[in-house]
């Protein structure tokens, strides 16, 4: 069989600094990637127009910069392969993997209520599903349709996740998922499938919080005719109390610690092991690090982030 070069990516959305947790998943993608001697790409996920910024753009690169993540292709800016993404929407369309969905927010909404008093899990009904000798509703006037994934509905989708083991879930659980806006934009989830493709990604590694994605993001993967990548979701850093890590915890953005004179060999050292481990070894270099870090070693529970702890290893680096 042939051996595939690997390549990972970190995919931030540029909606604010770069956090502990996103410079975490940074630095475990990178390392993978150092430890296979693959490469590591760079790709922002601006397509949320209203919340992405230029700043944090700046912000996630400088982060990164800081911390020496070096990548090797990249970055890449979702809006500016707009063009992609609408060409594989119309090649879904055309094999009859998607289709248009007229149905409105009213009607949706109406659905919603419906499938609540009955005691129904939640789902798209398939009214505009096309099935063989099926008709569909007369196309209304003046409705911009959206554009469905049509999900398989038998079978299941499974993977072996790096970090949490074999998964395995039922397609009768997803339902079609909208992969193009009454706009013609496409949805953040269309977006990944098509990059993670394209870019040639071998090991999508990234937060546990993207994990009921996944089956979607494989199911609309298979259908474009791209081979599964092996996926790693690496569960959250909690706060010390063991909430979700946030800005009530204190400092939680990178370039803070740069600010107060952090080294950033320091907070690479501590980061690395919110999550990993190799043996007993709390001080190591960036080198080991790549010399050591293999998915065997990540850890399957969350993280509790240790301030005094991170003050620590600066003291001691
Ligand atoms: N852009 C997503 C985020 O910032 C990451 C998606 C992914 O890694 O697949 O949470």
């Amino acid at each position: 069989s042939q051996i595939r070069t690997v390549r990972t990516r970190f995919a931030p959305s540029p909606t604010g600094y770069l956090h502990l947790g996103g410079a975490r998943t940074a630095l475990y993608s990178w390392a993978f990637a150092r430890h296979h001697q693959g490469q590591f790409i760079l790709r922002i996920e601006d397509t949320d127009v209203e919340r992405s910024t230029p700043e944090a753009v700046q912000a996630i690169m400088d982060g990164m910069h800081w911390l020496n993540l070096d990548y090797d292709e990249g970055p890449f800016f979702q809006m500016q392969r707009m063009d992609r993404y609408k060409s594989m929407i119309s090649k879904l369309l055309e094999q009859g993997d998607a289709y248009l969905c007229y149905c409105s927010t009213e009607e949706l909404n109406q659905m919603r209520e419906q499938q609540r008093e009955k005691g129904l899990r939640i789902r798209y009904d398939g009214t505009w599903r096309p099935e063989p000798g099926k008709t569909l509703p007369a196309v209304p006037a003046g409705v911009n349709p959206v554009v469905r994934f049509k999900n398989p509905q038998t079978g299941a989708v499974q993977w072996d996740d790096l970090v949490k083991g074999p998964i395995s879930i039922n397609n009768e659980e997803l339902d079609d998922l909208i992969i193009a806006r009454a706009d013609g934009t496409p949805t953040y989830n269309f977006c990944v499938v098509v990059d993670d493709w394209e870019m040639e990604i071998t090991h999508v590694i990234r937060g546990d919080d993207h994990i009921n994605n996944t089956p979607r993001q494989i199911n609309i993967l298979r259908a474009l005719g791209g081979a599964q990548p092996v996926y790693g979701h690496i569960p959250m850093i909690l706060g010390p109390d063991g909430e979700k890590l946030s800005k009530r915890h204190g400092a939680v953005s990178v370039i803070q610690y740069h600010e107060m004179g952090f080294l950033p060999e320091a907070m690479i050292n501590y980061l690395a092991r919110l999550g990993w481990s190799h043996g007993d070894d709390e001080i190591f270099s960036r080198a080991q690090l790549v010399e050591w870090f293999d998915s065997t070693s990540l850890s399957k529970s969350a993280a509790q982030f240790d301030p005094e702890k991170l003050a620590w290893v600066n003291a001691h680096y």
